[in-house]
């Protein structure tokens, strides 16, 4: 996974902390690029909406060239056996928690594709189960994404420790899941 950062003055310590993120989740060995937007790129045609703070395309994805920037267009083109983790300049612009969250969430999916990460379905399912996570929302509970926030705690606990994260989770919450409980349900999940 070659990292690209599109940014005319890289903040060093933006792309330590990616690097670190690539080092820990060991996604180094998979073939593809991890491009990073520091700048807004609302007018270059790229996927936006509930996706805009980072997308994955995985090697079978189909995209229209309208859809992406011309970049990811032509690595797409050129290395069609690629996966490709796009970040937005609004993730780059984030604090380093959510920025490191939403990139090993993306990387996430890339495993899951890859079949290095199962998702535990039956696991959530069993602990959906339970009275106080009745509250969550049945849409956001597709196994995949779980199991990348499962990825994304994991990674961020082992950078910034885990009693910040339970602090900076139960002040901020996870924007793909604002349900109270969500947190401690990825806890639980993470647990034995
Ligand atoms: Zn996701």
């Amino acid at each position: 996974m070659e990292l690209i950062i599109n940014a005319c003055f890289p903040d060093e310590k933006r792309i330590a902390l990616a690097e670190k993120i690539i080092q820990i989740t060991a996604i180094d060995h998979i073939n593809g690029y991890c491009v990073i937007e520091s700048i807004d790129t609302e007018n270059i045609g790229l996927i936006s909406g509930s996706r805009d703070y980072g997308i994955y395309f995985s090697p079978e994805n189909k995209i229209e060239s309208k859809e992406v920037s011309q970049q990811i267009d032509s690595l797409k083109n050129q290395f069609e056996h690629s996966h490709i983790v796009w970040l937005s300049s609004k993730s780059y612009k984030s604090n380093d928690i959510k920025f490191a969250w939403i990139l090993a969430h993306e990387f996430g999916h890339v495993f899951q594709n890859t079949k290095e990460r199962q998702p535990n379905g039956n696991k959530f399912s069993e602990l959906r189960r339970q009275e106080k996570f009745k509250s969550l929302p049945a849409s956001r509970m597709c196994k995949n994404e779980i199991d990348s926030d499962l990825l994304a705690y994991q990674v961020c606990s082992n950078i910034f420790g885990e009693d910040n994260m339970v602090n900076y989770l139960n002040k901020n919450g996870i924007e793909r899941c604002p349900c109270n409980m969500y947190p401690l349900f990825l806890r639980e999940a993470l647990s034995e």
